[in-house]
C-alpha cells in the first residue's frame, strides 16, 4: 500500500516510511491511497474469528508484503492482548472498554502496533531512532510502554511538570531503560513547542534520526480501526440493528479510524463526535467554518485540543463533501458541569463508574438517543476511572478500587531530567543521548 502526503499529494511512500517518518513534507498527513473492502463474508461473520484474526484482517493490506505475513500476525496479536469488553449500562447505551492495557487508556493500543512496527524495519538498520512526544497525560505513558525495550529505538517524552496527575506520572517516569522522561517547567503548549522546534531543526535532525508517536502517524492511528471490529463482533450477538457508534474525540484519530473501517464496510448507522467545551469540531459542523482556537482546560484533559491535526483526514474520507459528512456525523459539546453530573447520574443509575472522557461521550450518545428513539448505540471508554480519582470520586461520593497493577506502579522511582522551556536545553539533551 502506497501512502499520499494530504499536503502534496504527489508525494507518495510506502508503509515502511509512512511508519519511519511519522510525517511528509511541510508537516502533511499520510493517508492511504485505497481505502481496502472488508470481504463481505468477513464481516457478516464476524463473529466465527477470532480476535487475533480480526486483528490481522483488519492490518494486512494496509502492511502489504512489507512485513512477513507470519510477523505482521504476531504484532496483530499483541496489539490486542488484553480484554476489550462491549458491556451494557442501560437499555439503549453500552461502553466498549478500551482501557485494560498496560496504561489503562486506549492509546495503548495504537502505540503497540506502532512501537512494533518501527522495531521491525529498524532491525536491520544501524540507525538508531529516537521517538520525540510531548504529553498532556495520557500519550506519553502509552507510548513509553509501547516501546519499553524496543531494538534501535529511544523515546524522549517531555510533560509539564506539575500538571499530569500522579498515575500518569509515574507511567511515564519508573520504566527507565530506554525511555527518558523530561520534566518541563512549563505548561503542555511549551512542551509541544519544544518538540516542534526539535522536528524543524536542521542540525539536530542531520544528527539525530527522529520521528514522532502521536495519531499523526499513519502506525499508530491506522491499527484503531481493529477495535471497531472487535466491538461489532460482540455487538452482533447483542443486538440487530447496526449501531450509533459515539467517540469522545480530541484530536479525532480515533473517530477517523473508525470512520475509515465504516468506508471499508464496517457498519454503523451513525457516528458521534463527543467533545468537551473544545469545540472547534461541533461549531464546523454548524456552521461549515473550521476555526482553530486557544485550547480550554478541562475535566477531559485528553480532549483539550483546539485544533485537531486529524480534521485533515476526516475531510479527505469524506472527499471534502460537507453534506455527506454531515449526514454520517454528528458532533456535541458537554461542558464540565454536565461531565460530572453524568458521572454521578451514570453511577446512581446504572451502578456504572464512567471516567471524565466516557462521561462525555455518555452524555453526547444520550442527547442524540433522545433525537432518535429507535436507535442504540456504543461510545468507547477511552481511559479507566482510576486515572482520574479526585473527579471520580467526588461525582459518585465514595472511593474507587486501584488495580493491583497500579500498587505496583505507584511504588516504583520516579526517574526524571528537569528541564527549562528552553529549546538549546532540550537539542543538548538528543544530542547527547546519541553519543
Ligand atoms: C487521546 C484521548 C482521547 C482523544 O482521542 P483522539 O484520537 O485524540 O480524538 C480521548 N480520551 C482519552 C482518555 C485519550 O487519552
Amino acid at each position: 500500500m502506497n501512502y499520499y502526503n494530504l499536503k502534496d499529494k504527489k508525494e507518495l511512500v510506502n508503509f515502511k516510511e509512512a511508519a519511519v517518518k511519522g510525517q511528509g513534507k511541510d508537516k502533511g498527513l499520510f493517508f492511504p491511497e485505497t481505502i481496502p473492502q472488508f470481504e463481505e463474508n468477513f464481516i457478516q461473520n464476524i463473529n466465527q474469528f477470532s480476535d487475533e484474526e480480526i486483528s490481522y484482517q483488519c492490518m494486512k493490506d494496509f502492511i502489504g508484503d512489507e512485513i512477513p505475513e507470519k510477523t505482521a500476525r504476531k504484532i496483530a496479536a499483541e496489539t490486542i492482548s488484553f480484554d476489550i469488553p462491549l458491556k451494557k449500562i442501560n437499555d439503549k447505551i453500552y461502553i466498549l472498554e478500551l482501557f485494560h492495557g498496560p496504561t489503562l487508556a486506549f492509546k495503548d493500543i495504537g502505540a503497540r502496533f506502532m512501537s512494533r512496527t518501527l522495531s521491525y524495519f529498524l532491525k536491520n538498520e544501524n540507525r538508531k531512532v529516537t521517538v520525540l512526544a510531548a504529553t498532556s497525560g495520557d500519550t506519553g505513558g502509552a507510548v513509553a510502554n509501547g516501546f519499553l525495550n524496543a531494538p534501535g529505538i529511544n523515546v524522549v517524552i517531555l510533560y509539564p511538570k506539575n500538571r499530569v496527575s500522579a498515575v500518569q506520572e509515574k507511567q511515564l517516569t519508573a520504566l527507565g531503560g530506554n525511555i527518558a522522561a523530561l520534566e518541563v517547567d512549563g505548561s503542555f503548549d511549551d512542551c509541544q513547542n519544544l518538540v516542534k522546534l526539535a522536528f524543524s531543526d536542521e542540525e539536530l535532525n542531520s544528527k539525530v534520526f527522529l520521528t514522532s508517536a502521536n495519531s499523526i502517524n499513519a502506525a499508530r492511528w491506522l491499527p484503531q480501526q481493529i477495535y471497531y471490529l472487535l466491538a461489532l463482533k460482540q455487538w452482533q450477538k447483542l443486538e440487530k440493528e447496526n449501531p450509533v457508534i459515539c467517540v469522545p474525540s480530541g484530536n479525532f484519530g480515533n473517530i477517523c479510524a473508525g470512520l475509515l473501517a465504516h468506508f471499508r464496510g464496517l457498519p454503523a448507522a451513525h457516528f458521534i463526535a463527543a467533545c468537551n467545551t473544545n469545540d472547534f469540531f461541533p461549531n464546523y459542523i454548524k456552521t461549515q467554518k473550521a476555526e482553530p482556537k486557544e485550547t480550554t482546560s478541562t475535566l477531559s484533559n485528553a480532549m483539550d485540543v483546539g485544533n485537531p491535526s486529524n480534521f485533515v483526514r476526516m475531510l479527505e474520507l469524506f472527499h471534502h463533501q460537507f453534506d455527506d459528512l454531515q449526514k454520517k456525523v454528528s458532533a456535541y459539546t458537554i461542558n464540565d458541569e454536565k461531565t460530572v453530573k453524568t458521572i454521578t447520574e451514570v453511577y446512581e443509575k446504572y451502578n456504572y463508574i464512567l471516567d471524565p472522557h466516557g462521561a462525555v461521550a455518555f452524555a453526547s450518545l444520550e442527547e442524540y438517543l433522545k433525537e432518535k428513539p429507535d436507535k442504540k448505540g456504543f461510545f468507547l471508554g477511552t481511559a479507566h476511572p482510576v486515572k482520574f480519582p479526585e473527579t471520580v470520586e467526588k461525582a459518585i461520593h465514595s472511593t474507587i478500587e486501584i488495580p493491583e497493577s497500579l500498587d505496583e506502579l505507584m511504588s516504583a522511582e520516579k526517574k526524571t531530567t528537569e528541564i527549562n522551556p528552553d529549546f538549546e536545553e532540550l537539542k543538548r539533551f538528543l544530542l547527547n543521548q546519541i553519543i
